[in-house]
């Protein structure tokens, strides 16, 4: 199975896609974002950068990340919010060279972004398996409200799913990720999805990377 970057928007999906792809094909998920939201709970310091919408540096995310990677093996993983800026990519590929492993596919998950504003305001998320749910979709309440399906977790919201951080989550997007899009169309890897119900999303990612 290839290996996965998924580009997105946040509040895209790339959390609900990542966890469909590893239950069902045994994909390892490495979302920096959970990465960085476990390195916070003894780090101040980076609690409040991430509360505050901004990315965090280079040079912190990719050392959280590049010890993951060395210790896969030859299991197939999906990258989760990781690369987010064309540096983040450069040092990316960079290992990838070093350590002889191919970069696979790039999806990209293109959502408008007033649908991205209302699913961000209205999530809530478990705080343990990471599942995510809609207050406003029916499809994707829990059975029980403010419980985990699965775990049976009392649900959180998230620090930075404001309407007010998600305006400048969504401004580092623009600025700093959507380049990347660029980027990867260049290296001719970069597949895009444009549909919007999760099973459709799936399906279409499912046809990518067969
Ligand atoms: P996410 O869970 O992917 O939406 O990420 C939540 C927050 O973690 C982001 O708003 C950033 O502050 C930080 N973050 C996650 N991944 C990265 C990354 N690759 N580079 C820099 N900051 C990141």
């Amino acid at each position: 199975m290839k290996n996965i970057i998924l580009v997105a928007p946040p509040a895209a999906g790339k959390g609900t896609l990542s966890k469909q792809l590893s239950d069902n094909l045994g994909y390892i998920s490495l979302s920096t974002g959970d990465m960085l939201r476990e390195a916070s709970k003894s780090n101040l310091q980076l609690q409040e950068e991430i509360k505050s919408g901004k990315l965090i540096s280079d040079e912190t995310v990719f050392s959280i990340l590049e010890e993951k990677i060395n210790n896969l093996g030859a299991v197939p993983y999906i990258l989760d919010g990781f690369p987010r800026t064309e540096q983040q990519a450069i040092m990316y590929k960079e290992l990838l060279q070093k350590i002889n492993k191919k970069i696979g596919v790039v999806i990209y998950l293109d959502v408008p972004k007033e649908e991205l504003e209302q699913r961000v305001t209205t999530r809530v998320i478990c705080p343990n398996c990471k599942k995510s749910y809609s207050l406003r979709n029916k499809l994707l309440k829990p059975i029980e409200e403010g419980i985990c399906d699965d775990c049976k977790e009392t649900l959180i919201q998230r620090v930075d799913d404001s309407k007010e951080v998600f305006d400048q989550r969504y401004e580092e997007y623009l600025s700093k990720t959507q380049p990347l899009i660029d980027f990867y169309e260049t290296e001719g890897i970069l597949k895009r999805i444009t549909s919007q119900t999760i099973d459709d999303v799936y399906e279409d990612a499912l046809k990518i990377i067969d």
